[in-house]
C-alpha cells in the first residue's frame, strides 16, 4: 500500500533538497508533481484539488524557518496536509449512554464486512467489552455460517436466524430487519454492552440493497454505522462511498484489504468526499490483522 506514492513523493522532495529558498516557480513545479502522484495513486479529483490548494497556500505563506531548509518545510506541510485529508484527529467509537451500543456494518459484498465483524468484536473484547454479533446478512448463503466461524475464533457469541445457535429468543424469521431487532433484544437481555450487526451486501450498489440497509438502520437506530470499503477497488471506492452515504448514511469508514498493493486512493479520498472519518483498517485475513486508524501515523507511513 502507498509504495508508489511514497516513492513519487520522495523523489519530488529530493528535487527540492539543497535549495536556499523556494521561488513561486519551484512551488508550482512541486505542486504539479504532487498532483500527478496523487492522481496516479487513484485519489479522487476533488480531494487532489483540495490537497494541492492547501499545500500551495501554505508553502507560499511559509515563514522562513531557521531550523528547516525549504525542502524540509514542504515535506512538513505535505505531512500535515496528508494527516488532514486522512481525517485529522483519531475518531473513537461513540458508545451509547445506555448499553448496548449498536454498531451496524454496511458495504458491498466481498468488501470484508463479515471478516471485520470478527476482528472488531475481538478488539472490543480485548478492551474489556462484552460484544455480541448479529447475523443479518441473509442474502449470501454462507454469510451466517461465516460469521459464526468468525465469532467462534474471536470468542464472541453470535445471534443467527436459525434454530440451535446461541439463541434463546424465538426462532427469528428470515427478515433481516426482524433478525436485527431480535439480536439486539437478546443482547440487551444477556447484558452484552456492544452489538455488531452484519448486514447484506451486493456485488454492485442497487436500490434494493440500499432500501434493506436503510430499513435496518431505521429499525435499530444504531450508534454507529460503519461503511466497510475494499481499498483495492481504487477510483470506484469514491462512487460507492457516495452511494452508501446518500442511500443509508454512515458515521464512519473501515478500510479493508490495506495489506494489498492498492495505490491508496480510497484512503486519501473518502474523508474528503464523504465528510466521514476512517475509524479502522483491516490488513489481512486473520483475526488480528486489524488496526485503529490513526491519520497521523498513516501520513507518516506514506512519507516514510
Ligand atoms: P463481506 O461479503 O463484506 O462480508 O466480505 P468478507 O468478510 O466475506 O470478505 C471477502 C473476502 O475478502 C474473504 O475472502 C476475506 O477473507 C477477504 N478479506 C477480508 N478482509 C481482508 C483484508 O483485510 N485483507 C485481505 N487480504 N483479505 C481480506
Amino acid at each position: 500500500m502507498f509504495n508508489s506514492l511514497t516513492d513519487r513523493l520522495t523523489s519530488t522532495f529530493r528535487n527540492l533538497k539543497g535549495k536556499g529558498r523556494l521561488s513561486e516557480a519551484d512551488i508550482d513545479a512541486t505542486a504539479r508533481e504532487i498532483r500527478r502522484a496523487l492522481l496516479d495513486a487513484d485519489v479522487a479529483v476533488p480531494a487532489v484539488r483540495d490537497f494541492i490548494s492547501h499545500v500551495k497556500e501554505r508553502a507560499l505563506g511559509a515563514e522562513v524557518s531557521e531550523a528547516l531548509n525549504p525542502g524540509q518545510q514542504v515535506v512538513k506541510i505535505v505531512n500535515s496536509e496528508l494527516e488532514r485529508i486522512l481525517g485529522g484527529e483519531t475518531r473513537r467509537l461513540t458508545l451509547a449512554k445506555t448499553p448496548p451500543t449498536v454498531i451496524m456494518l454496511v458495504g458491498l459484498q466481498g468488501a470484508g464486512k463479515t471478516t471485520l465483524a470478527g476482528k472488531l468484536s475481538k478488539h472490543l473484547k480485548d478492551q474489556g467489552h462484552t460484544p455480541m454479533l448479529v447475523a443479518a446478512d441473509l442474502q449470501r448463503p454462507n454469510a451466517v455460517r461465516q460469521l459464526e466461524i468468525n465469532g467462534e475464533r474471536a470468542g464472541v457469541p453470535v445471534f443467527a436466524p436459525h434454530p440451535g445457535v446461541s439463541s434463546e429468543a424465538e426462532a427469528p424469521t428470515g427478515d433481516p430487519v426482524q433478525v436485527s431487532r431480535d439480536g439486539i433484544a437478546e443482547a440487551t437481555r444477556k447484558q452484552h454492552d456492544i452489538v455488531i450487526v452484519d448486514t447484506a451486501g451486493r456485488t454492485g450498489v442497487d436500490a434494493e440493497l440500499m432500501q434493506q440497509a436503510s430499513d435496518i438502520r431505521a429499525a435499530i437506530n444504531p450508534d454507529e454505522v460503519l461503511f466497510v470499503i475494499d481499498a483495492m477497488i481504487g477510483q470506484d471506492a469514491v462512487a460507492t462511498a457516495q452511494a452508501f452515504n446518500e442511500g443509508v448514511g454512515f458515521t464512519g469508514v473501515v478500510l479493508s484489504k490495506l495489506d494489498g498493493d492498492a495505490r491508496g486512493g480510497a484512503a486519501l479520498s473518502v474523508v474528503n468526499v464523504t465528510g466521514k472519518p476512517i475509524m479502522f483498517a483491516s490488513t489481512g485475513e486473520q483475526l488480528n490483522d486489524f488496526e485503529v486508524f490513526h491519520p497521523d501515523r498513516m501520513a507518516s507511513r506514506i512519507l516514510d
